[in-house]
């Protein structure tokens, strides 16, 4: 596995691939789990060349998470990336990549970055937005591997890759869950052994939507509140917002029909926990 920091040795060597096949590239801050491994894993069976990068810098990281932590986990991570025998880690230096005069951005705009997870963290969206952008402009690759999980940043990306003509293929991979149903996320780390417990009220109350809807609910209102009113059962978990929205604009919807989420955010703690179910546009249920 080639380790590469340096932008320019990044562009050069992406330079050389455009002969030497398909490339899958998977975007991450590190301290790297299974639901990591998941995209990682796709992006070595369906292309020739795969790159992952581990961008870490403390605006980047939601809360719950621990920037200092981080140096901790670096080598084991590329440990794990070398196991995967994925062909280049990249690990650009935040120094690098926005430099002391840096000043242009991409600024997603609307419901999509201001509804929801927006609200409190536009800043962080925008941020997350340019640095993909940045990122695909340095890796240049055919297929990028994002999760469902987080599926507003999905949708983001989505928007994006479209407004300005970006030529890649976006693969979207489901959430992978820990047995209770929690997702996996690098912030299920702070909880406690209670709050690890409690937590898997989140992907339930997903379910209880799901089962509203399947019983013939339609009404957005009231499946935001059966979910509010069943994470509200456990009193650990402190609600941010259940929410019922469209996958691609996040705006709400009057009636809940194929092409739908359903979509929970919460703190147990310190960590925030975000989850979503889709019921997808085809009816089939995605979670
Ligand atoms: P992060 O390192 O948290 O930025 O995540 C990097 C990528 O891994 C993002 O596309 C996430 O959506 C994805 N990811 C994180 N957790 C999971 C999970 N439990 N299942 C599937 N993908 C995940």
């Amino acid at each position: 596995m080639r380790i590469i920091t340096n932008l320019d040795e990044m562009t050069e060597t992406a330079r050389g691939w455009l002969s030497g096949g398909s490339v899958g590239f998977v975007p991450t801050k590190g301290h790297l789990h299974i639901g990591h491994l998941a995209l990682i894993q796709a992006a070595r069976q369906e292309c020739e060349i795969s790159v992952v990068s581990i961008v870490v810098d403390a605006a980047a990281l939601g809360s719950g998470e621990d920037p200092a932590a981080y140096p901790h986990y670096l080598a084991r991570d590329l440990q794990v990336l070398a196991s995967e025998n994925v062909d280049v880690a990249f690990l650009p230096r935040a120094g690098d990549m926005y430099p002391p005069d840096f000043s242009t951005t991409v600024s997603p705009t609307g419901p999509l970055v201001e509804r929801l997870e927006g609200a409190n963290r536009l800043a962080y969206l925008r941020q997350f937005a340019t640095g993909i952008i940045k990122l695909f402009q340095l890796v240049r690759p055919d297929i990028a591997y994002f999760g469902q999980k987080d599926a507003q940043q999905v949708a983001i990306i989505h928007r994006i890759v479209r407004d300005l003509n970006i030529d890649i293929n976006l693969r979207v991979l489901p959430t992978v869950r820990e047995n209770d149903g929690l997702a996996v996320a690098t912030s299920n780390a702070a909880l406690s052994p209670v709050q690890r417990q409690v937590a898997a009220v989140i992907h339930r109350a997903l379910l209880a939507g799901k089962e509203l809807v399947e019983n013939g609910e339609r009404s957005p209102a009231s499946i935001e509140k059966a979910m509010a009113d069943l994470v509200a059962t456990e009193a650990a978990v402190k609600l941010d917002y259940a929410a019922v929205c469209r996958p691609d604009t996040f705006t709400e919807v009057d009636t809940v029909a194929p092409g739908t989420l359903l979509v929970i955010a919460a703190y147990a703690g310190k960590a925030r926990l975000i989850d979503n179910i889709l019921w997808t546009s085809y009816g089939r249920w995605l979670f």
